[in-house]
């Protein structure tokens, strides 16, 4: 998403003949050294933004190659540019492990100069004029390019091996409008679930972020242990984990899930504004820093941004507040909960001060969250549901088209969900 667009990226595998693999392996040499320098360049004089690594090396550069098209140094700046403020970026966060930015994979980028599309031939220009590559269109493809996403004036290319040229499109679409919110859908992020109030009613979906990183690295840990990370048997065995992909995938469908259920509701979506840092809620019984800091990411900041981003791709309001006291503070009485230590049996089940009626920590959430939107819809006093909640295993809503339908379905055939 850039703002007022989503974006979506198709790749197209392309086989072409050795001559025209031969001119585009020259674009991508000569790219690369432009790339190279503009890095270089970049680091040396402190800066990072196109126009002046383009002001300060364009001159040079075009001497050096003089003939490939001129924009191909435009468009390398501009790679070098990302590449520099993701690479400062995480120099910031203490997480770049190099001097430079590394340039491993490169894809040459190409703007409305380089590069012209129709349904029936691809041309690139190169050194020594345009070359024509013969489309191949993915179902994919064809899902964006017929249902009103406009395809963008740029573009990028990989050489990969046997001939085949990479072609990466990208689609652009304007975001919609947020539509108007008949109330609100609270959404509790936790370490193991995310708590949600739908159709009025509690529900605890099971995501084991923190026992699936929890679970990994203990597995790395395996796989690591006594030896260097750097070789090559342990590096292609930790990166066969798949951690990533698997929170990933996830993240994705549970987003999904909720704004599908937002829209069929006609409401809005409310949720924590959460601290840069991790949170007080969270992992107190992990000590270890960095272990801390992956799951905080993967089951609170990375699944937030994927709920949002989710509901402005199609126009789902949504409000974040602010999450101080949401789960300690009883929305009846506006009391204390007494939670039992860690370690009990039932350690999120707490009981209310004022009232004696019995609260499920993420349930609470909810009802303060709805509150704290300014909402004063009928809470359930003592009910079962605001202590014991039903619950949807990761298993069963991974698969699911609606997480309202994986309730009804459960509920017919009498199984406790
Ligand atoms: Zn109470």
């Amino acid at each position: 998403m850039d703002g007022n667009h989503i974006v979506r990226t198709v790749m197209l595998s392309l086989k072409v003949n050795s001559e025209v693999y031969a001119r585009l392996k020259e674009v991508e040499e000569e790219y690369k050294q432009i790339l190279e320098d503009a890095i270089d360049y970049g680091l040396r004089n402190n800066i990072n933004s196109f126009t002046k690594l383009k002001a300060g090396i364009y001159r040079q550069e075009r001497a050096k190659h003089h003939s490939l098209p001129s924009h191909y140094i435009y468009t390398a700046c501009e790679d070098a540019s990302a590449r520099l403020k993701s690479y400062l970026k995480r120099r910031k966060q203490g997480k770049a492990y190099t001097d430079k930015p590394e340039i491993r994979n490169v894809s040459v980028h190409l703007d409305d100069h380089l590069w012209k599309f129709s349904l029936s031939e691809v041309r690139i220009v190169t050194r020594k004029g345009w070359v024509s590559l013969k489309p191949f269109f993915t179902k994919l493809f064809w899902r964006y390019y017929n249902d009103g996403w406009a395809l963008a004036s740029e573009s990028s290319f990989k050489l990969c091996k046997g001939n085949v040229v990479k072609l990466y499109l990208v689609f652009k679409r304007p975001l919609p409008k947020p539509f108007e919110a008949k109330g609100y859908i609270p959404v509790d992020l936790n370490e193991d679930n995310v708590s949600v109030l739908l159709d009025g009613k509690p529900l605890l979906v099971e995501t084991s972020v923190k026992k699936i990183t929890l679970g990994y690295a203990y597995k790395r840990k395996r796989i690591s242990e006594g030896r260097s990370t750097k070789d090559r048997v342990v590096r292609r065995a930790l990166k066969s984990l798949k951690e990533r992909f698997k929170k990933l995938d996830i993240r994705r469908k549970l987003a999904k899930l909720i704004v599908t259920e937002a829209l069929r509701e006609g409401k809005g979506i409310i949720l924590e504004d959460l601290p840069k840092n991790t949170p007080e809620k969270m992992v107190q019984d992990i000590k270890d820093k960095q272990l801390r800091d992956r799951i905080y990411k993967s089951a609170f900041a990375s699944l937030k941004n994927a709920i949002v981003e989710k509901a402005k791709e199609f126009g789902v309001p949504v409000l974040l507040v602010n999450p101080a006291y949401t789960s300690s503070v009883c929305p009846i009485h506006e009391c204390k909960i007494i939670y039992p230590p860690d370690g009990s049996s039932a350690p999120r089940v707490g009981v209310c001060e004022r009232g004696r009626e019995r609260w499920h920590r993420d349930v609470v959430a909810l009802y303060n969250l709805l509150k704290k939107a300014g909402n004063v819809s009928p809470m359930p006093l003592g009910s079962k549901e605001s202590h014991d909640p039903l619950t949807v295993r990761l298993g069963e809503w991974l698969r699911a088209k609606s997480l309202h339908l994986t309730l009804n379905v459960n509920k017919m055939m009498g199984m406790t969900v």
